[in-house]
């Protein structure tokens, strides 16, 4: 049909279709085009960062598109995590998520120009990595919207690894420039590098002598650290004991098989290191400090990184340690004296301080003892000043030498001399000054001369004379001088009544130990006496010590005494073989006892030597076993096992066994029970008693009654009174002891009392 026959109806209806048709068309170009633009977003960026991973997030549907290569720097397959919900939010470190959202939405929002963000992301191994992410938004032609964020990831670990390495090796070097500890110093480069390379753990030691010591190791076990602590390095002392021996680094692949590790394995298996290298600490005259060491828990050797860390571990170690040790040593020689190697005076009131505070913290008492040597001006004038310092020298040698580690000698100037010393018990001070005062009035060759130097003592306590340390060393000083006025080679203490405390006990130990080795100690015998019949059952060998000067002294003291300088055991021999050739004697006169009982001190009670002794006494004394009774007191009965045999072998040789001042402890009825015991004594302190408080009453009474039920024989001790005696008998006691029959008398007094009743 030709046009120009066409209506006009027909021509309005063609343009219709064709405007239709064109609608259509443009609509598949536009789509064509968004779809085109899409891939070639996608295209360019790969081609951006072949190595950086891709993600298109569309904003409308909420869906991303993960790349291959962001799915693989994260440990993922290419088929992997397509179904997962939240991909993103489930790999990103918790930490890090609100702050990466933030960022999202300040972007969209037109509130940040870019969107670039650095986050922590868990790799599929379980180690994180560090990820640079990097969008841009695609928005929507007509109204601008954001409908889809586009962007890379790329792995930014090795970076931000060399990154904070940078920034501790920039904290360290400032520890080091600011002079904290070297131990603070040596944990932070070790936790550098553990941090640097995972599973490793390092340590350092010092090179004291031939000895390693603990330097530091944070991550390794203590147990391990404490057992290398005092090692001695040598050729084949693992690795660093060898590396420090060789002075070259040694590097052990299996700490199992290596024979370097052949002695010390058993140290470091059980904690699970499998490989360690060492590299030696040589400080800037080639002299080795000591050695690095780096532990893994798998066998192996270092790679290139590792070989490089290894040296440049050491050799910042190096600047520390040789640093501290030259501290050390400059310490060293502005608080020792030089002439005597002993504390100098600034070092002394740097210790004395430091005792204030910590004795005040724990209520501890200490003493200080402030040493003069007497005319040590003479020798100096008379014999020159280098025979004075070998006086002094040899003064200082020999007080180290007597005082305990824990004692602190100093000297304060010319011939002073000092010492600090934490009392272990009340006499420790007295009995420090007395050893100083015997060593040094030791003879001494000078200058082919003979002298015998003395000295004399002030000693002041913290706190009783001086809560400081200016009024305590004033203490000491004082005392010094109340010393010197007594004549030479004294000591004194601040408090005047001390003194004559500390020179009567130590005369009493003196002359103690000559009466026992002389045996010029006697014994008394007090009767126990059956309370029924009134007649002398046994007696009781009591010591007694009179001496021509200090007069009568109490067995209470002079025990304690022969205990506390080793002669209890001489005097005990002697009390028994006196008692039981006593008891033989007696028998013989026809005035029998039926039971001499001994005290024995609990010490010497329980030790192993005490059973052959009773039978050598018994052998030969011709003592009947079954006569000898041995007191002790309950605090054996608080034994262990081992002590048990010997009171075994005692029953077996037929003596019995009283338990002395029984109540006072803390012994019960079932303890005594396997100690096989024949008699409880009961104290004096409850018999005192029973007049006043019916209480005791009460409890001598079920002691006596339980005692009995379990076959004890029982005495009750110090009875003075026919009062005490007539409830005693009412409470079934049916034995006693006490002045109200018989003090403890000589032997001749008893004799008479043996033959009478009362
Ligand atoms: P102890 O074994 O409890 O001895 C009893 C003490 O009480 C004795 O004191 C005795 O004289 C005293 N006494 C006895 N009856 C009465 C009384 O009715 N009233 C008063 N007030 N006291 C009375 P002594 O002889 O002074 O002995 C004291 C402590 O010394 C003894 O206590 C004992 O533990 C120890 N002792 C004495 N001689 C020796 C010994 O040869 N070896 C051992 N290891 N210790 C001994
Ligand atoms: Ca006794
Ligand atoms: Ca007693």
């Amino acid at each position: 049909m030709n046009n120009a026959y066409k209506s006009k109806f027909q021509l309005l209806e063609e343009i219709q279709q064709l405007r239709t048709k064109l609608a259509a068309v443009k609509l598949t170009t536009e789509n064509r085009t968004a779809e085109l633009y899409k891939s070639e977003e996608r295209f360019s960026l790969a081609m951006r960062g072949a190595n950086d991973g891709l993600w298109d997030w569309n904003l409308e549907t909420d869906e991303v598109y993960y790349s291959p290569r962001w799915k693989s720097m994260l440990g993922y397959g290419e088929n992997e995590l397509d179904g997962t919900i939240n991909t993103w939010a489930s790999l990103v470190h918790p930490n890090d998520k609100d702050m990466v959202l933030k960022k999202v939405q300040d972007y969209l929002a037109g509130q940040a120009d870019s969107f670039e963000v650095e986050m922590r992301m868990h790799h599929k191994d379980g180690h994180q990595i560090f990820v640079l992410s990097r969008g841009f938004k695609v928005t929507c032609e007509f109204d601008d919207k954001p409908i889809r964020l586009v962007g890379t990831h790329i792995d930014i670990t090795e970076r931000k690894k060399a990154e904070t390495f940078a920034d501790n090796n920039a904290q360290i070097l400032e520890m080091i420039a600011i002079g904290r500890p070297a131990s603070d110093i040596y944990s932070a480069i070790a936790l550098m590098y553990e941090e640097r390379h995972p599973g490793l753990r390092c340590s350092m030691l010092e090179l004291h002598g031939n000895k390693l010591l603990h330097g530091g190791a944070p991550s390794l076990p203590k147990e391990y650290c404490h057992a290398l602590h005092g090692l001695e390095n040598g050729p084949s002392v693992g690795s660093c004991g060898t590396s420090t021996y060789t002075g070259k680094r040694v590097l052990v692949e299996n700490i199992e098989t290596d024979p370097k590790w052949e002695k010390i394995k058993h140290l470091a298996l059980p904690h699970g290191m499998r490989s360690c290298w060492s590299e030696p600490i040589i400080n800037s005259y080639g002299k080795v400090l000591g050695a690095f060491g780096m532990y893994y828990n798998h066998p192996g050797l270092p790679n290139q990184e590792e070989s490089n860390d290894l040296k440049s571990a050491a050799r910042l170690t190096g600047i520390v340690m040789e640093r501290d040790q030259a501290q050390k040593r400059i310490r060293a020689l502005a608080y020792t004296d030089t002439l005597t190697g002993l504390a100098n005076r600034a070092h002394f009131y740097q210790r004395i301080e430091k005792l204030i505070k910590t004795s005040d913290r724990h209520h501890h008492r200490f003493g200080l003892l402030y040493i003069d040597l007497d005319d040590f001006k003479r020798v100096n004038d008379s014999l020159g000043h280098d025979a004075g310092d070998k006086l002094l020298t040899t003064i200082a040698k020999r007080l180290k030498g007597t005082c305990r580690d824990n004692d602190f000698v100093a000297r304060l100037s010319g011939d002073e001399f000092c010492i600090l010393a934490e009392e272990i018990n009340d006499d420790y001070a007295a009995n420090l000054a007395q050893r100083c005062l015997d060593v040094i009035s030791q003879p001494i060759k000078i200058s082919n001369r003979k002298l015998t130097p003395t000295c004399c003592i002030g000693i002041a306590h913290f706190p009783d004379d001086g809560k400081n340390s200016a009024t305590l060393v004033k203490a000491a000083d004082t005392s010094l001088y109340a010393a010197k006025e007594n004549g030479k080679n004294q000591y004194a203490f601040y408090k005047p009544e001390l003194t004559h405390k500390a020179e009567y006990r130590f005369q009493v130990e003196q002359h103690l130990r000559e009466a026992i080795e002389k045996q010029q100690l006697s014994l008394v015998y007090q009767p126990q006496v059956c309370i029924n019949t009134g007649k002398i059952i046994g007696v009781e060998a009591l010591s007694r010590w009179n001496h021509p000067q200090l007069g009568q002294i109490s067995p209470v003291d002079f025990i304690a005494t022969a205990e506390r300088i080793g002669m209890i055991k001489p005097l005990t021999e002697w009390v028994l073989r006196t008692a039981c050739s006593q008891a033989v004697a007696w028998k013989k006169e026809e005035a029998p006892i039926l039971r001499m009982t001994v005290n024995i001190s609990p010490n010497h009670f329980l030790d192993k030597e005490i059973v052959p002794l009773i039978k050598r006494i018994l052998d030969e004394t011709g003592m009947t076993p079954t006569e000898l009774e041995l007191e002790v007191t309950e605090s054996v009965a608080q034994t262990d096992q081992r002590n048990l045999s010997i009171l075994q072998d005692l029953k077996n040789l037929g003596v019995s066994l009283a338990i002395d001042d029984f109540g006072t402890g803390y012994s019960s009825f079932a303890s005594l029970k396997h100690l096989k015991v024949d008699c409880l004594k009961i104290d004096k302190y409850f018999v005192d008693d029973i007049l006043v408080d019916k209480k005791a009453r009460l409890l001598i009474g079920s002691m006596i009654d339980m005692g009995y039920k379990l076959g004890y024989r029982i005495i009750a001790e110090g009875v003075e009174t026919s009062e005490q005696l007539k409830i005693l008998k009412n409470l079934d006691c049916r034995n006693a002891q006490g002045y109200l029959f018989s003090k403890p008398t000589n032997v001749n007094a008893i004799l008479k009392l043996l033959n009478s009743n009362y």
